[in-house]
């Protein structure tokens, strides 16, 4: 008799359906704030696994606009608008490897937008692989109608009152507003 895929799978080392290994990613990043390029990014990864944590860095390396508590919250709010059912929100501070693994996620997931973006990511993914060689990074390239958006340029574009319309939820344009607002 032909052995089945669960005998042959598990021959050649790889999990069996009934084994299956739960999937969780990473998505890291400032989300300052959180706009259309990056909820691509995580419908694309939410995807391919089974859990994915939007993990927002409390303590980035530039000037912010957004509390953590409020980045964090603008995008429980889009997870709830656009129905990601598998995708959860937490802060979190020092290194993405520690917060991976303390979670228990296998991978980090980075969006990709233009070629200035990749030597950055390259970078940063061989410092993560040497840090952490069990957590794998995944690098998912950006939709084409999204490939201009940057948080910095949508900041200066709600600060000069610019139509934020396709680049920002309407959660987030209300949310610019308001703090622009109360800035000046
Ligand atoms: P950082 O992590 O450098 O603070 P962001 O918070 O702006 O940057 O972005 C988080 C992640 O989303 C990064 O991997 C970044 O490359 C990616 N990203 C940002 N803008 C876009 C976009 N328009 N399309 C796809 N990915 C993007």
């Amino acid at each position: 008799m032909p052995p089945d895929d669960a005998s042959r799978g598990a021959a050649q080392g790889r999990a069996t359906p009934s084994e299956h290994k739960r999937l969780v990613a990473v998505y890291p990043g400032s989300f300052d704030p959180v706009h259309r390029g990056h909820i691509d990014i995580a419908k694309r990864a939410a995807a391919l696994v089974d859990e994915l944590i939007i993990a927002v860095y409390a303590t980035p390396n530039k000037k912010l606009l957004f509390s953590t508590d409020k980045r964090a919250d603008l995008w429980r709010k889009t997870i709830a608008e656009e129905e990601l059912a598998n995708v959860r929100v937490e802060p979190f501070e020092g290194l993405v490897i520690d917060f991976a693994r303390s979670v228990a996620a296998q991978s980090i997931v980075r969006g990709l937008r233009a070629v200035t973006d990749f030597e950055l990511e390259f970078q940063q993914a061989l410092m993560n692989r040497k840090l952490a060689p069990e957590i794998e990074t995944i690098m998912i390239v950006t939709d084409l109608r999204y490939l201009f958006i940057s948080a910095t340029l949508l900041k200066e574009v709600a600060r000069l009152h610019g139509d934020l319309d396709g680049i920002v939820t309407n959660t987030v344009a209300a949310a610019l507003k308001k703090r622009l607002s109360i800035g000046e």
